[in-house]
């Protein structure tokens, strides 16, 4: 298939093994009798990547580790939160491919406790070899890295920074590619996702897909995300703007606005990181109908968002759904007071 062929040419290190795999969730569909409804229910897992523990933020790093390739970085520095999956697989494909890391860490999440604070994620930072740094409160991660990568350059190093959660427009090309992906996964399929289903953090997953879908001339409000972090309003504006500009890195000159962009910010709760009722319920369900895994803060949420617009009929009748599981699985483990029973 030769669809978005500039892809292509813009500078990526492989991360993956390929195309994630996509799978029926049956037992859920029965106990949610959507077989009655003529909907179907499908899982893209993105969490089986074999590389750091897997997740969402690989397919972004295979374009921010070209990048750095190609201007010859060789520290790779990131910000986020304690918990943050970017900042674990950012170290895990530093570790891989010969990069020194740092990362700049913040308290995002009202949450303590010694789960919290050293299992998890942050365990796993510090078995990649990276430094995860904890910063006090109010110091700002991003001006850290800079100042830090120009301390580097002065000892004739070169740091590349890599900003919250990897959403900058040759991040969000890893989901323009895996938006592809998916149109190749339904030509071998023989059926088309009415609705393609994505949490929203900072932004870039559903930003890439957007593109890919815009840019493959399909129709970008399949597209439909939970905001996990932002009201809808300011998810929607920071959506926007970073897929029209990875549209622009991909060379086209289409354009969306707001009404292409859709968001659904009823799964927020207290806000990023803070556990839900509907979280919990819906983890426990997909652990325990399908033996799969959905993470706290991210993929819980956003399960929970769709779990309820399937009961509500929000999804219509006839809808073929492809839920894609972005990963986040070592948040369990940070989460275990609040998940367990
Ligand atoms: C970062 C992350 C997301 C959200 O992706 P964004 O591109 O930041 O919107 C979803 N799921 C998991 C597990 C993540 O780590």
């Amino acid at each position: 298939m030769t669809l978005l062929p500039t892809l292509d040419t813009i500078a990526r290190v492989d991360l993956l093994d390929g195309p994630t795999s996509i799978q029926r969730l049956t037992r859920i569909e029965e106990a949610l009798d959507l077989a009655a409804r003529g909907i179907r229910l499908f899982a893209k897992r993105d969490d089986t990547m074999t590389l750091g523990g897997g997740g969402n933020k690989l397919r972004k790093l295979e374009f921010h580790l070209g990048h750095a390739r190609a201007i010859e970085a060789d520290t790779l520095i990131s910000t986020g939160g304690l918990q943050s999956n970017h900042a674990r697989l950012t170290a895990a494909a530093a570790a891989k491919h010969g990069f020194a890391c740092e990362l700049y860490l913040s308290r995002m999440v009202p949450k303590d406790g010694v789960d919290y604070e050293a299992n998890g994620n942050v365990l796993l930072d510090d078995l990649f070899g990276a430094k995860p740094v904890l910063l006090a409160h109010g110091v700002n991660g991003l001006a850290v890295a800079e100042a830090r990568t120009a301390e580097l350059g002065r000892a004739g190093r070169k740091a590349l920074v890599i900003p919250l959660g990897g959403s900058t427009p040759t991040g969000a090309l890893g989901y323009a590619r895996c938006a592809r992906e998916i149109a190749e996964q339904e030509a071998s399929m023989d059926l088309r996702f009415d609705r393609v289903v994505v949490p929203n953090g900072s932004s870039g997953t559903q930003a890439g897909l957007v593109s890919g879908y815009v840019a493959m001339g399909r129709d970008p409000t399949v597209v439909r995300a939970y905001s996990v972090l932002a009201d809808a309003a300011k998810a929607r504006a920071s959506t926007v703007s970073l897929a029209n500009e990875t549209l622009v890195l991909l060379g086209l000159s289409s354009s969306v606005a707001g009404d292409d962009v859709r968001i659904d910010d009823t799964q927020l709760g207290g806000g990023y990181g803070v556990p839900t009722d509907a979280m919990k319920a819906a983890v426990r369900l997909a652990a325990s109908h399908e033996g799969l895994l959905l993470d706290p803060v991210y993929s819980g949420k956003a399960f929970a968002g769709l779990l309820h617009d399937l009961r509500s009929g929000a999804v219509r009748d006839g809808e073929t759904v492809l839920f894609v599981v972005t990963g986040g699985v070592p948040g369990l483990f940070a989460y275990r007071e609040d998940l367990a029973t």
